[in-house]
């Protein structure tokens, strides 16, 4: 039985005002979630503030982004040591934003998936197509070839040292959410792909949807027997919001 998580992506938004009041409203409103692991992912700067802020409450702490090597001259990075040292249990590599805006190909991906694992992270790896893609019929296609980049580089089995997310990109902060049906289908296809592979990794990695998840559409979503979490974007700016789907994924 794979545990539902929900995981935060809070891109670049916040001030130390607006986190405090956030990681407040999360921490106030726990309770009620049940069986769901809960995480939040800040931008770097805020990492050890919200540390402190969670001070021990059930949300674990991820990054955004991670570098491919460890340390060196490197201007603007951050290493997955770091990260680990800061008290990161989750990092997001190939988020859709990353690959369209700073040009993050696949096989990059590949390395920062092994560079957060190297460092007992477990990375959250971000997959889906684009528009244009999906209208042509070859999401699979597309889906099939960033989850080979890492399957490649690490082997089949680094995948369940991380989560898996399918993230349709025309979905991703534009309100147009994938129906069900069309997350299950390609959720079902990353797991068979895996399986094809190996059936004990298929059946344990957690597969999360993102893209538009808000509280009306969690439920349904999370309900689909490959669909195991959430990773959210807007909708996890709002403690409210972020904690109602975290309650349907529970
Ligand atoms: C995301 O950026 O990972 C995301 C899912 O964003 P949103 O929920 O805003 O679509």
């Amino acid at each position: 039985m794979r545990q539902p998580l929900v995981a935060g992506n809070w891109k670049l938004n916040g001030s130390l005002a607006s986190i405090e009041e956030l990681v407040g409203g999360i921490k106030a409103g726990l309770g009620d979630v049940s069986n769901a692991a809960v995480a939040v992912c800040p931008p770097f700067v805020y990492l050890s503030h919200v540390r402190t802020l969670l001070d021990g409450a059930p949300v674990a702490l991820g990054a955004q982004d991670v570098a491919d090597v460890e340390a060196g001259a490197y201007t603007g990075e951050v290493s997955a040591p770091m990260l680990k040292e800061m008290g990161c249990e989750y990092v997001i590599v190939g988020h859709s934003e990353r690959r369209s805006l700073y040009g993050e190909s696949d096989d990059f991906t590949a390395r920062k998936f092994a560079a957060a694992r190297k460092s007992g992270l477990k990375p959250i790896l971000c997959v889906g197509e684009l528009l244009e893609e999906r209208e042509q019929g070859v999401t699979e296609k597309v889906v099939a070839r960033q989850l080979d980049a890492v399957i490649d580089l690490e082997g089949v089995g680094a995948l369940a040292d991380g989560v898996i997310a399918y993230e349709p990109v025309w979905a991703i902060g534009t309100g147009k959410t994938a129906t069900p049906e069309q997350a299950q289908d390609v959720h079902a296809f990353i797991r068979g792909r895996i399986a094809e592979r190996d059936a004990a990794v298929a059946e344990k990695v957690q597969i999360l949807y993102g893209g538009s998840m808000k509280p009306d559409n969690a439920a349904e979503l999370v309900g689909q027997p490959d669909i195991d979490g959430g990773l959210i974007g807007g909708a996890s700016l709002e403690a409210a919001d972020f904690l109602a789907i975290c309650k349907a994924a529970g």
